[in-house]
């Protein structure tokens, strides 16, 4: 078993619809509906699909900065811990199905011992606060993710002084250290955000997000607003600071062609769940999901010898309050058979870190 820095456990996050003058709960937008996430120290995870399929609400639910409204989310839980936590989970499957009480609330009260000391939601504000130290965000639009109305002296050194970490001279010096980490240099600590171009603001994002020295960043289609000339600079930077730094990424991105290039691993995700996840290499030359055949069909290939036949998607993405029954991609599935629309097809593993969620796959 391998060391994970951050994982998920059938995270789920539910946005209650209200409706009528007393606005009671009438439905729910379920934008993440149960999804596992596992992203191992030093990696990149791509988090790929289409827009509205859920991956930036899982992106801030890792973080917790939307709170997760099921499942749970672990960081750096020790590799005997996580063994114990399977051999737990595993019991209780058991002996839920044996319809055996006794030993069901002991399990429980053993898994949420654990759970009290590594799952996220679980911690008190002030630890919470403290790990957010180690954990930050990177947002696509850098210019509204900066408020227009501070030097970038500021924007960069606020995390600094909100943790009581540095002040003064030392706050101006370690400000100067991170613009320049990001290719940037002194003479920009007076100036305000609309001074810079798009890709300068998103280093200042980054300097920014570098601050408290995290060991895990989530990168929210960080490039997805740049010209294309400048998305190469940034993602090079991002890739310069993880070798660096030793980060550990969550990419999330709707372009394949940049997930090609920036991760290690990949998940697509469709209409709240992950239907697909495998190493870079095996999903690109190899993919197993009807959807995830879809989206790869669509990337121009330099290589003429190389073209794959374009798959239309029919329809549009379905609507989270509603989703299809069975298999969420079978409206839309050039394969479906019957089953798809009853059963839901499980994620599972091919071998070599390849799942897939399909019936015929
Ligand atoms: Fe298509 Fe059925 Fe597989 Fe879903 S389970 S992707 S509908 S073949």
């Amino acid at each position: 078993m391998e060391e994970l820095l951050v994982e998920a456990r059938g995270m789920e996050k539910h946005f209650p619809i209200t409706g009528g003058l007393l606005k009671k709960k009438v439905g729910s937008v379920r934008a993440v509906d149960g999804i596992d996430i596992r992203i191992k120290r030093g990696e990149t995870l791509g988090l790929v699909g289409e827009s509205g399929c859920g991956k930036t609400t899982a992106g801030r639910c890792l973080l917790q900065l939307t709170k997760p409204t099921g499942g749970h989310v672990y960081y750096k839980m020790p590799i005997d811990v996580r063994e114990r936590l399977d051999q737990l989970q595993s019991s209780l499957a058991a002996a839920q199905k044996g319809d055996d009480k006794a030993e069901v609330e002991k399990l429980e009260a053993e898994i949420e011992k654990i759970d009290l000391e590594y799952a996220l939601e679980m911690r008190d504000s002030e630890e919470l606060r403290r790990l957010r130290q180690e954990m930050q965000i990177v947002f696509q639009d850098p210019f509204s993710s900066l408020n227009p109305r501070m030097l970038i002296r500021d924007v960069v050194g606020e995390p600094l002084l909100i943790h009581g970490i540095a002040k003064g001279e030392e706050l101006r010096e370690r400000v100067i250290g991170l613009l320049e980490r990001v290719g940037l240099n002194p003479e920009h600590l007076y100036r305000y955000p609309h001074e810079f171009s798009g890709g300068q603001r998103q280093r200042i994002g980054v300097a920014r997000a570098l601050a408290l020295n995290p060991d895990f960043i989530v990168l929210d289609e960080p490039t997805s607003a740049l010209d294309v000339s400048v998305q190469a600079q940034i993602l090079n930077m991002l890739n310069d600071l993880q070798g660096d730094l030793g980060l550990t990424y969550l990419f999330i991105s709707h372009d394949l062609s940049t997930i090609r290039y920036m991760c290690d691993r990949v998940s697509v995700m469709y209409l709240g769940k992950i239907v697909e996840t495998a190493r870079k290499e095996d999903l690109f030359l190899k993919p197993l999901h009807p959807y995830t055949e879809a989206l790869l069909s669509a990337i121009p290939t330099p290589d003429p010898d190389l073209k794959r036949d374009r798959i239309v998607l029919s329809g549009d993405i379905p609507s989270p309050v509603n989703p299809p029954s069975g298999c969420r991609f079978h409206t839309r599935c050039r394969y479906r058979e019957a089953i798809c629309e009853k059963e839901e097809p499980q994620l599972v593993d091919k071998g070599g870190e390849h799942l897939v969620a399909c019936h015929f796959r």
